[in-house]
């Protein structure tokens, strides 16, 4: 089966659609609308019947399902996103930036890796399971819209009726031939600092909120080791990183002024079994008691929560992964962490689906200049892919498989 794969297919499609410029900025409308129109076209020369749905206006999910015709069985799912982040300043490129050149073994662009090409070889990898014969169950292709913003995709495709149907999914985002069967969690806080204003020279008329930042940046690094102590590490996901990522205040042209307000802000990262209402709470307590002591207030915003997740190593559609991976290289993978959220994580959030990520691209090429992928990765993950169905849907891949719909 694994040569059934259309490779130059596969690599031609992550072209064109590198090519299509999808950057999710603030603002933007239709960001997905090309890239999705594309593989809606795409999955109507194959035949798979599918939805497009809009999430936002212009910016639609395309799913499609694909029946294995071999009798009852599972329903996995592959998915993917079609927007990417900006390129930045193309100066700062030594490459055209969605030019999708292909040089030294190497496709050049903004989404080779995060995440065109995983897209690309989810499709051929489903193509060639489904040219190869008849299989039990059926597999879901969602190709999803503004997972670079605020996963508007994957939380509509969550509320979905088919998403219940779901019993495993492979997300194939960049992560460097690592099974990823945990994923780090994610807590975005603001502290908004009440302070008085007063004249420079007269400080003591004042309550300064720069100062009350300064030491609530200090005393993060109290409770990110308090967390360390708290929550453990993970083998892969490593330990709590407490990063504070905004420190605002005042105004460069009133050097003589002690302004009324301040921002501090914080970027939390969790390991599975991390307590987020204690951590922030905890945060909470340290930025009050620092800013307390100057007669500042604080007022702390959760702007966004996205938990740690995990699955066992030996869950099914982890299995079946590791099982495909070992057979087309030869030799079995090595489990890893996503070091950030994916659409995978709001899969498991909002529906309770079992997640793994495993996709072509290096882990931390993502977001970068000059991003690539190496050609040969993606004729190598579609066959995986399609290895990994077989083995998932087939009860072959690990224990335990459970029938279509079956209790979660
Ligand atoms: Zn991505």
């Amino acid at each position: 089966m694994q040569s059934a794969v259309d490779t130059e297919a596969a690599v031609s499609l992550t072209q064109a659609l590198v090519r299509l410029r999808t950057v999710n900025a603030e603002g933007a409308e239709a960001v997905e609308l090309p890239a999705a129109t594309l593989v809606s076209e795409l999955f109507t020369r194959f035949g798979w019947e599918h939805t497009v749905t809009e999430v936002a206006p212009g910016r639609p999910n395309v799913v499609a399902v694909v029946e294995g015709g071999g009798g009852p069985g599972p329903t996995l799912m592959f998915e993917g996103h079609t927007d990417v982040v900006t390129e930045g300043d193309p100066a700062d490129w030594t490459v055209d930036p969605y030019g999708a050149e292909i040089r030294d073994g190497k496709m050049w662009g903004r989404g080779t890796a995060d995440m065109k090409s995983g897209v690309a070889a989810m499709i051929y990898g489903v193509r060639a399971l489904e040219q190869s014969g008849p299989f039990p169950g059926r597999v879901v292709v969602g190709v999803m819209a503004d997972e670079e913003g605020m996963m508007l995709g994957a939380k509509a495709f969550a509320a979905s009726p088919l998403a219940a149907e779901v019993d495993g999914v492979i997300v194939c985002e960049p992560e460097g031939y690592e099974v990823c069967a945990s994923a780090r969690g994610g807590i975005r806080l603001r502290l908004d600092l009440a302070g008085v204003m007063a004249h420079g020279a007269m400080p003591q008329e004042g309550r300064n909120p720069i100062t009350a930042g300064a030491r609530i940046v200090t005393a993060l690094e109290s409770v990110q080791a308090w967390a360390v102590e708290r929550f453990g590490t993970h083998p892969h996901a490593g330990s709590v990183t407490v990063a504070p990522t905004v420190l605002l205040g005042g105004d460069p042209d009133q050097l003589n002024v002690i302004p009324a307000h301040g921002v501090v802000g914080v970027d939390v990262r969790t390991i599975p079994g991390t307590d987020h209402p204690e951590l922030v709470a905890r945060v909470r307590k340290a930025a009050e008691e620092a800013a307390s002591a100057l007669g500042v207030g604080v007022t702390l915003t959760v702007v966004d929560d996205r938990p740690s997740i995990e699955i066992p190593e030996d869950h099914p559609v982890v299995a079946g992964l590791v099982a495909a991976h070992t057979a087309v290289h030869g030799t079995p993978p090595a489990f890893g962490a996503v070091p950030g959220t994916t659409d995978g994580t709001i899969l498991t959030r909002d529906a309770g689906l079992p997640t793994v990520v495993y996709g072509p691209g290096g882990k931390w090429i993502a977001h970068q200049k000059d991003e690539f992928v190496e050609v040969r990765e993606i004729g190598e993950y579609a066959r995986v892919y399609a290895e990994a169905a077989r083995r998932f849907l087939t009860g072959g891949g690990g224990s335990a498989n459970r029938p279509a719909g079956g209790a979660r």
